[in-house]
């Protein structure tokens, strides 16, 4: 167990800066009020810190720095790398992005620099540099934040230069090359590596999503990556030179796409995320991004950003009811985090984020639901103490995410074009969600061995290695879920022959012959062998049996009475293939054979809609029961008679749990 922090971080981004002096005093007696304890500065300020090329300004956030270290505030100090300066864009036009399109942009917006300039890199690690410099010995910057929610691409000049060095150094020959692209194919076949043109809409490019080399595609999504996590790992080591324990992070967006968070994680001391599920999001999908995030590195998480009440930014940004705010932070502490923070603490006068939620609202005072609401949870996490801090989330089940099947997946022409990678697996998870079984969300190259189950939904694309690894994870008795698209194709999008699933046909025990698409109006039925009907969508393998036996066969269309679902027995360990994509009730039946062979068990023994997560520290569990329905539901037996250390009260066999109601429940570890 490792504690980052000696307390639960709870405050979020603070923008002194764009406010006068008078205002700052107010915030300070305000927070205090709300028992705020960090504030994230500096995320936006290089215009401010560098007001010219030679020059540097640190006057403001000297006493901004100091303001906070006064109040004994953990600060998380940001690089502010994230917008670049108007004079930079001026002088050095290269900085700027080019976008898909081959626009190549002017000042403005965010996220705007390219990560293959080597004038922003000069001045990004310079500007790190003087930060650390400056502030790396204070003893109140608790946590580094470099740059801000990396994401986005670049199709540059500089980018596609990079793009051949860094396609060099992985290929080593163009033969090699042009055989992983399969470049034979339209006659694409390239002599020289000068003659690659990087993949955006004037080349390769068939829409924003699509390509005609998804395999050159890939690695360009891998380069894109790679390149910004340099950004990072430059821009860490710069601030390590001077400060050389400091604790660094960057804030991370959950599932987003762009960015492959696994590879990133390594580079990373600690993981945090920003949260901002819109109003029609589930509550398992908020889940399944926090235990995302968490299994990054496989350690607690900071939540870096979230709103107090509502965003700005999405189609329809609803206000968090009563109570919705404390829930969703309980939520998030339960599935790992050992911090919370918003964006904002101040709410801005102007610009498009005036309409963002923050605890001080533009009525500037403390007489608002919002802030009572803040205020209140600040208390009771002041009350909760360290005890939480550092302590696990064990799971027994390992639900497979990665980052080269999702760019996979969705760069394939045919056969579905409705099939999206997060849905596919946030159908797993939700089972298990249900059911409050555990989970932890694991890369290809985790350790299977701690799990009694691994999940792999839609694993398209099979990496070298991952064949022995699965089967002698199945050989020594693990349970292994799988399904339609899997097994498909090698690193470059190039297909396995002999059949699908290609290097899980053994496995598996099956051979698929074909593949069903289905439109959203269509759909097939399927009936299981205890004789219930089910029906299924999107896509369907048309099965032959070759070892495995059916657990349901299809009732309709050309292909009837051939298996859609079937198991495997191989070595001492079982594999089930779900050839289409099931109704939850279907996939229910399915998983509940999965647990029952794997025995994995819910955190407790009870049939419930609550959320129930059980969080471990070296001697005590801690259980977190959420109302995250709308309905008023009952409370388990196991939890009467205990006390929730919320609120002091005891919880009787009568108690029952409103919308949004939590407690936090404690036992001894046994
Ligand atoms: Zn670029």
């Amino acid at each position: 167990m490792k504690k980052a922090f000696k307390r639960i971080l709870y405050g979020g981004d603070y923008n002194p800066n764009q406010w006068p002096r008078e205002i700052w005093q107010e915030d300070m007696n305000l927070f205090r009020k709300a028992n705020i304890n960090s504030a994230t500065i500096n995320v936006f300020s290089w215009a401010k810190i560098q007001p010219s090329e030679h020059e540097y300004y640190f006057d403001e956030l000297d006493e901004i720095v100091e303001m906070l270290s006064k109040e004994n505030y953990d600060i998380v100090l940001a690089t502010s790398t994230a917008a670049l300066p108007a004079w930079m864009f001026k002088k050095y036009p290269e900085v700027a992005r080019t976008d898909y399109y081959g626009r190549h942009h002017k000042f403005g917006q965010r996220h705007n620099a390219c990560p293959n300039s080597l004038v922003y890199q000069k001045y990004a690690r310079r500007l790190a540099e003087e930060l650390a410099k400056r502030y790396g010995s204070n003893e109140h910057v608790t946590c580094w934040h470099v740059n801000n929610e990396y994401g986005g691409e670049c199709f540059c000049e500089n980018c596609e230069k990079a793009f051949r060095v860094w396609l060099k150094d992985k290929y080593q020959t163009i033969e090699a090359l042009n055989k992983a692209w399969n470049l034979e194919f339209w006659g694409h076949t390239v002599y020289d590596w000068d003659e690659i043109v990087l993949p955006n809409a004037l080349s390769e490019g068939i829409a924003k999503d699509k390509t005609a080399f998804a395999g050159m595609s890939i690695d360009y999504r891998r380069f894109n990556s790679d390149s910004m996590l340099e950004n990072f790992k430059m821009e860490r080591d710069a601030i390590r030179s001077f400060a050389p324990h400091a604790l660094i992070t960057t804030n991370l967006m959950g599932t987003y796409k762009n960015l492959d968070y696994f590879k990133w994680a390594k580079e990373m001391d600690i993981v945090s995320w920003d949260s901002y599920p819109s109003y029609d999001t589930p509550w398992s999908m908020v889940a399944m991004s926090h235990d995302l995030m968490r299994g990054l590195k496989g350690q607690p998480f900071m939540l870096m950003e979230q709103t107090p009440s509502q965003q700005n930014w999405q189609p329809y940004n609803s206000l968090k009811k009563p109570g919705q705010m404390r829930a969703q932070s309980y939520q998030t502490l339960a599935h790992g985090a050992d911090t919370i923070q918003f964006f904002q603490l101040r709410r801005s006068v102007g610009a498009c984020e005036k309409f963002h939620g923050a605890v001080i609202e533009h009525a500037g005072t403390e007489n608002t639901r919002v802030f009572r609401e803040v205020a209140s949870l600040g208390n009771e996490l002041h009350s909760l103490g360290d005890q939480l801090l550092g302590a696990d989330n064990p799971a027994q089940v390992g639900i497979i995410f990665d980052w080269d099947n999702y760019w996979a997946l969705e760069y394939t022409s045919g056969p579905n074009k409705d099939l999206k990678y997060v849905n596919e697996i946030h159908q797993y998870y939700r089972y298990f969600y249900e059911k409050n079984i555990p989970v932890d969300m694991i890369p290809v190259d985790a350790d299977f061995s701690k799990y009694k189950a691994v999940i792999a939904p839609v694993l398209y694309m099979l990496g070298d290695g991952m064949q022995p690894k699965i089967e002698s994870y199945v050989k020594d008795g693990g349970i292994f879920v799988t399904g339609f698209m899997s097994g498909i194709v090698d690193q470059s999008d190039n297909v396995y022959l002999g059949g699908y699933p290609g290097p899980l046909r053994k496995l598996a025990g099956i051979w698929v012959e074909e593949i069903d698409a289905l439109a959203p109006e269509q759909s097939n039925t399927l009936r299981f062998a205890d004789g219930t009907d089910s029906v299924c969508h999107l896509l369907c393998d048309i099965i032959h049996l070759e070892g495995a036996v059916s657990l349901a066969d299809y009732t309709s269309n050309f292909y009837a009475s051939s298996p859609a679902v079937t198991k495997n027995a191989f070595g001492l360990g079982t594999v089930f293939y779900i050839g289409t994509q099931l109704e939850q009730k279907a996939l229910e039946k399915v998983l509940d054979q999965v647990m029952a062979s794997s025995e994995v068990k819910p955190v407790i023994d009870a049939k419930t809609k609550l959320e129930i997560i059980c969080r471990s520290s070296q001697d005590k569990l801690y259980y977190f029961v959420l109302n995250l329905t709308n309905e008023t539901l009952p409370l388990p037996q196991f939890f009467a008679g205990k006390v929730d250390i919320l609120t002091g009260k005891a919880l009787t066999g009568q108690t029952s749990f409103a919308p949004y109601d939590v407690a936090l429940l404690c036992d001894e570890r046994q």
